[in-house]
């Protein structure tokens, strides 16, 4: 499919929520970077698991058990040329990026960095790549370092190159900013910790979706993401590690599946990836998860970031003529993603006034609450925008917002 023939009335045909009416209005959904609404095959999928082949995974022998394994290890090979990893050993499903930020700071970073170290992340983190990294810092007495961001919502990148020091040992950096939008030189600063021998984890969260992503080419240590922002799933995601990394990092969580031999004198452990996969997973979503990487396969992730960046371009437009309208962060490479505050209405009151129309957005701090202090705001609300979304909702959204203001 080109851009040209995109039509993104054919896509919003496959998610049967896009229908629905919200307060007699139209739905508009424009709260996509606190999850996306998932299409019709992502849903049709983990139905047919429960209902059709719903057994135990890599155990079992009988034609369920065997049929609901291929599924599942299906998705790792689709992730594995998503992500473009060198083997499928390379991607551990886990519960979703938090979950995955946890897995590398308890087993890589609690068992190979030591007291005095330090470990750099970005002021404008998400939670889940700020807490893990306090608690790990504090336990083992770990400095953590914070690259400044400018009020533009760009990383500062001359103060990244001077925190780091020889005792930096890893960064933590977002790919793309949930409140922002930012788009970080991540290839960029990937290339400086190479050269000054820092492990680098990339938070993928709110990438994936949005843009190419190529593990080998990053050559980025660690990526983590979820499936629920990428049209799959919640309770799915994946930790990339590079082989060499996780053959030499002890188990996350103890339990069935992640054992070779279990003896009360010594246990020894599986393999790669399942040594990091304990108790019984995810499964029927893991096996959705699939499906909406088809989806995304099949629109393909070019003519996504194109549409999207039409759609972003679109907006940024509309918004910039709305009197009273102030947009946090307009960084030159972002995505389709707006937090900004209206004079004289809390963010709160317009969250609701503008859920009474049919349009959800997203209002609040976003999990991002050291960036909203930087910026002296308690919070925001947020348009985030997806490749269902439309000009028209655009234009829906700038007249019910204009008559707010008004
Ligand atoms: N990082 C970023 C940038 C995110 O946008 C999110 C989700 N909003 C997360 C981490 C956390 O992801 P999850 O809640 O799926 O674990």
């Amino acid at each position: 499919m080109s851009i040209k023939s995109f039509n993104p009335n054919r896509i919003r045909n496959k998610f049967p929520i896009l229908n629905k009416k919200i307060n007699n209005n139209q739905l508009v959904y424009f709260d996509n970077a606190a999850t996306t609404q998932k299409p019709i095959q992502v849903i049709e999928s983990i139905n047919k698991y429960y209902s059709e082949y719903n057994a135990n995974i890599h155990r079992g022998i009988h034609t369920l058990a065997e049929k609901a394994t291929q599924e599942y290890e299906k998705t790792r090979k689709t992730v594995s040329k998503f992500i473009n990893s060198r083997s499928e050993k390379e991607v551990i499903f886990t519960r979703g990026t938090t979950e995955g930020i946890n897995l590398i700071a308890s087993s890589f970073v609690k068992n190979f960095i030591k007291k005095g170290d330090e470990i750099i992340i970005s002021e404008m983190e998400h939670h889940s790549n700020i807490v893990p990294w306090q608690m790990i810092c504090e336990e083992n007495e770990i400095i953590l370092k914070t690259i400044n961001v400018f009020e533009n919502g760009e990383i500062d990148l001359d103060n990244f190159k001077e925190l780091i020091s020889n005792k930096t040992k890893f960064l933590s950096i977002v790919h793309t900013s949930n409140t922002l939008g930012t788009v970080n030189p991540i290839k960029e600063m990937i290339e400086i910790c190479k050269k000054n021998n820092i492990i680098t984890m990339i938070d993928g969260a709110q990438a994936s979706a949005h843009s190419k992503i190529d593990v080998q080419d990053l050559n980025c240590d660690f990526f983590v993401l979820s499936a629920h922002k990428m049209y799959g799933p919640t309770g799915v995601g994946i930790v990339y590690g590079k082989e060499e990394i996780l053959e030499k990092m002890p188990p996350y969580m103890g339990g069935g599946e992640m054992i070779k031999d279990v003896n009360f004198k010594k246990t020894t452990y599986n393999e790669l990836p399942y040594k990091f996969e304990a108790g019984t997973p995810n499964i029927g979503d893991v096996i959705g998860f699939n499906e909406a990487l088809s989806f995304i396969n099949n629109i393909g992730l070019d003519n996504i970031s194109l549409y999207e960046k039409e759609l972003k371009n679109y907006a940024s437009n509309s918004f910039n003529e709305i009197e009273g309208i102030n947009i946090i962060g307009n960084s030159k490479n972002k995505i389709g993603i707006f937090s900004f505050t209206v004079d004289k209405i809390h963010y709160y009151d317009l969250g609701l006034l503008l859920d009474s129309k049919g349009i959800a957005i997203r209002t609040g701090h976003h999990c991002t609450q050291p960036l909203m202090d930087k910026f002296n705001l308690e919070g925001t609300a947020r348009v985030s925008l997806a490749i269902y979304n439309t000009k028209n909702e655009i234009d829906y959204f700038v007249e019910k917002l204009k008559q707010l203001i008004n």
